[in-house]
């Protein structure tokens, strides 16, 4: 399955090591960047699921690294926790509404840390799992099960089509380039061919078919790529 990715901004290498070392051992798949003006390029080019971001950085601050990410549609939705090591930062993370999930202050428990990405992932998950009209949710993601649903009915997805709607389930209403895709979806199949994707889109499209033929869900985006579709049939 596709392992839940952690973008961490952090100067200090020896608080960075041990993050990496105890998010690591739970599974979580962890990114580096010492400097802030690297965080918003880093996460364009391949999504994270969650990003955590040390206020005091060399270069900036973590505040403005957050005000970039919010200004942009790649940024704007994913879970930011900050790391702040003073007293007077936690009342501007609390006072000014940046739109961070949640702060950790300095120093901390790596365990507590990563209860806190878990704890923020999970309600994530949980937002993400729209629902329709009559409050029944359109889509229903068990990672643990590689299992995803559609109005209730569990789909037989092969291998490959599961992890492309992961994917584009991961962050709906976001468009995913073909280079994006291939680097997460067939990132151990380097011989894989562009025309997959289309492949298993065609496939996907017809099972979501099969169950409510008046939607489509997945979007083509011609020259770019796909996405789904974020609003709920
Ligand atoms: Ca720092």
């Amino acid at each position: 399955m596709l392992s839940q990715k952690i973008l961490l901004v952090e100067d200090e290498q020896a608080i960075a090591d041990t993050l990496i070392y105890a998010l690591g051992s739970e599974g979580f798949e962890i990114r580096h960047v010492l400097l802030g003006r690297e965080a918003f390029p880093v996460h364009r080019e391949s999504p994270f699921d969650l990003i955590i971001l040390d206020v005091g950085l060399p270069d900036t601050t973590g505040f403005e690294v957050l005000k970039q990410l919010r200004a942009h549609p790649e940024g704007r939705d994913v879970p930011v926790i900050f790391l702040t090591a003073r007293a007077e930062e936690i009342d501007r993370i609390l006072g000014l509404e940046l739109g961070a999930d949640d702060y950790v202050t300095k120093p901390f428990s790596p365990r507590e840390v990563a209860a806190r990405v878990r704890a923020i992932l999970r309600r994530d998950a949980r937002a993400r799992n729209h629902e329709n009209t009559a409050g029944k949710p359109v889509w229903q993601h068990e990672p643990d099960a590689l299992c995803i649903a559609f109005h209730g009915q569990p789909l037989d997805l092969t291998r490959y089509e599961y992890l492309l709607l992961a994917l584009l389930l991961s962050a709906s209403g976001r468009v995913f380039t073909r280079e994006q895709i291939m680097n997460r979806v067939w990132a151990n199949a380097p011989d894989t061919t562009d025309r997959s994707i289309d492949t298993h889109i065609k496939t996907l499209r017809a099972k979501l078919r099969a169950i409510d033929p008046s939607s489509e869900p997945i979007i083509t985006h011609r020259g770019t790529g796909y996405a789904l579709s974020s609003q709920n049939p």
